[in-house]
């Protein structure tokens, strides 16, 4: 049996074509379904939907033979045990600082809120700058508003929840796609049928 492991979400609009095209597909009537364990058009294909933070987890652990995360996640998580295989393009977004639009970040010590509590310190650090990370769950574009911070790291695409917050974009940290991992060990031991499938879908980005 091979166990798939992908992201719930935006991703996954975008990830089930790229298997379709590739030949693996999941019928509706599972798609629909409060089912964890998807059935795929293959007996020994099964798909898992998860918190796109978890996909690296279950990857890492060999639950999942290989999965598909946003670059973000594989930071953030340190992507140990899990190989990155390949760049799918998709779910492209960029990782970025903002803050109100004449907010002084050169101060001695910042205040930073986000999610993304490895890729903030990281960044300010490589930028040799003090930083008081307050981790939050999710509307961290809120927290420079109130007052709980000087400027928040998230995921941007479009740039429209920024500017519905009046906020601006200010540092490009990184920019984010989805990656295809593999489960290390298991990379050599079903090497043939994950690289059979690995050719596939990069076939048919
Ligand atoms: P946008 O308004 O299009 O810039 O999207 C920003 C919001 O969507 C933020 O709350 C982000 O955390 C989230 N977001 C944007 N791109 C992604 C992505 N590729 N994966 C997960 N969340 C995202």
């Amino acid at each position: 049996m091979l166990t798939i492991a992908l992201s719930k979400g935006r991703i996954l609009d975008q990830t089930l074509p790229l298997l379709e095209e590739a030949g693996i597909s999941i019928p509706q009537t599972e798609l629909k379904s409060r089912k964890l364990i998807l059935d795929t058009n293959f007996d020994d294909i099964q798909v898992i939907i998860l918190r796109a933070s978890d996909v690296p987890v279950f990857v890492q652990h060999g639950a999942a033979d290989f999965g598909i995360a946003g670059k973000d996640v594989l930071i953030e998580h340190g992507a140990d045990g899990v190989f990155e295989l390949l760049d799918l393009g998709i779910s492209k977004c960029r990782m970025m600082v903002a803050s109100e639009k004449d907010k002084d970040l050169n101060k001695s010590s910042l205040k930073v809120a986000t999610k993304y509590v490895r890729s903030a310190k990281e960044y300010f650090y490589s930028q040799g700058k003090q930083v008081e990370v307050i981790k939050l769950y999710g509307a961290m574009e809120l927290a420079p508003i109130v007052g709980l911070s000087d400027c928040i790291v998230d995921l941007v695409d479009t740039g429209n929840t920024l500017k519905a917050n009046n906020l601006v974009p200010l540092d490009l940290i990184y920019e984010v796609s989805s990656r295809l991992i593999v489960n290390s060990a298991a990379f050599n031991t079903k090497h043939s049928e994950i690289n059979g499938w690995i050719q596939k879908i990069k076939e048919s980005l």
